[in-house]
Formats: C-alpha cells, sequence, structure tokens
C-alpha cells in the first residue's frame, strides 16, 4: 500500500493566502472550489506567482498531524497537480523547509493524479472531482473535508481522526 498526500488544501494553506491576498468578487457557496473564480484572480497572474510565492505559502493547521499520521504507514508520497514551473520549484521549497525528509522520489508533480491510481494506492486530496476520477480509476482516496469540496459540511470537524479511521480500514 502506498500514500499520496496531496499539497494545497492538505498540507499547504493556499486558501487562506488567498483570501489574505484578494477580496471575494462573488459569494463564495458552500463546496465551490473555483478560488480563482470566487476572488477574480486572473489567470495569467495565477500562473506567474513567483517561486517564492509558493515556498512562503503557510501550513494547514492540521498538517504536522496528516504527516504524522501518514508516515506511521510508511515514506510520505507527495501528489501534487501544479499549475506552473514556478509553482513546482516553490512546492519543492517549500517541502524541503517543512518536511526535509521527504524523498524526492517519492514527489510526484503530475497534470492527473488518476494515472496513480491502483487498488494498493491511497490518495489524500481536497478536490472532489479528483478524488472521485481516483476512485474511478480503481484507487482508494480521502477526501478530507473542506468549506470547498462536496464535505463541506463537516469542515469545521476534528477530520484528522476521520482520516485515521480510513486510513486503519484501508490497512485492516
Ligand atoms: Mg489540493
Amino acid at each position: 500500500m502506498k500514500i499520496y498526500v496531496d499539497m494545497d488544501g492538505i498540507l499547504v494553506d493556499l486558501v487562506g493566502q488567498i483570501q489574505r491576498d484578494y477580496q471575494p468578487v462573488i459569494p463564495w457557496e458552500p463546496g465551490e472550489y473555483n478560488l480563482l473564480k470566487v476572488y477574480g484572480v486572473p489567470h495569467d497572474k495565477w500562473e506567474n506567482l513567483s517561486i517564492d510565492w509558493w515556498a512562503n505559502l503557510e501550513k494547514t493547521k492540521e498538517a504536522d498531524q496528516i504527516v504524522e499520521l501518514v508516515t506511521q504507514y510508511g515514506d510520505l508520497n507527495i501528489l501534487s497537480k501544479p499549475s506552473s514551473q514556478m509553482c513546482i520549484k516553490g512546492k519543492f521549497e517549500w517541502l524541503q523547509w517543512h518536511y526535509p525528509q521527504t524523498k524526492t522520489e517519492n514527489m510526484f508533480f503530475v497534470e492527473s493524479k488518476h494515472h496513480l491510481a491502483r487498488p494498493d494506492t491511497i490518495l489524500i486530496d481536497d478536490c472532489s472531482a479528483i478524488v472521485e476520477e481516483f476512485r474511478a480509476c480503481g484507487g482508494k482516496a480521502f477526501l478530507y473535508p473542506r468549506h470547498w469540496n462536496d464535505e463541506h459540511a463537516k469542515a469545521d470537524e476534528n477530520n484528522v481522526k476521520s482520516l485515521k479511521n480510513f486510513l486503519a480500514k484501508c490497512y485492516k
């Protein structure tokens, strides 16, 4: 079994930074994932965010607990869908700074996560569509409840506990 952990929305507080940098231009409906639309971030601006911008994002408040939990089962594998080359470099720096034990060969920066779906792989992600696709391709996946996904009603609960239960079941 191999566990892949997403970065933005799981370990990295991307949304918090967008909220500090921008004001919403339309109301944010619960479950709406497209924050660029909600916060009116222009596409060219998004694709040109600097390496430092990505590298300096804060951790989510659950990040350390998630990493600690996952590493009880083995190596930390990172599975991220970057938005630009700067994003990849920034995320690499971020990992070296916050979780230096992460091996380079366990960092996967891909366009489509479902290509890594297998019956013995688990994805932890905050995007409903990606989780559905990963499951449809035969992988196991945990949708971490966030205000911007289908589990938004549970976003304020202690979800590290439900992740812990999910992983325990997968490894039974
Ligand atoms: Mg994400």
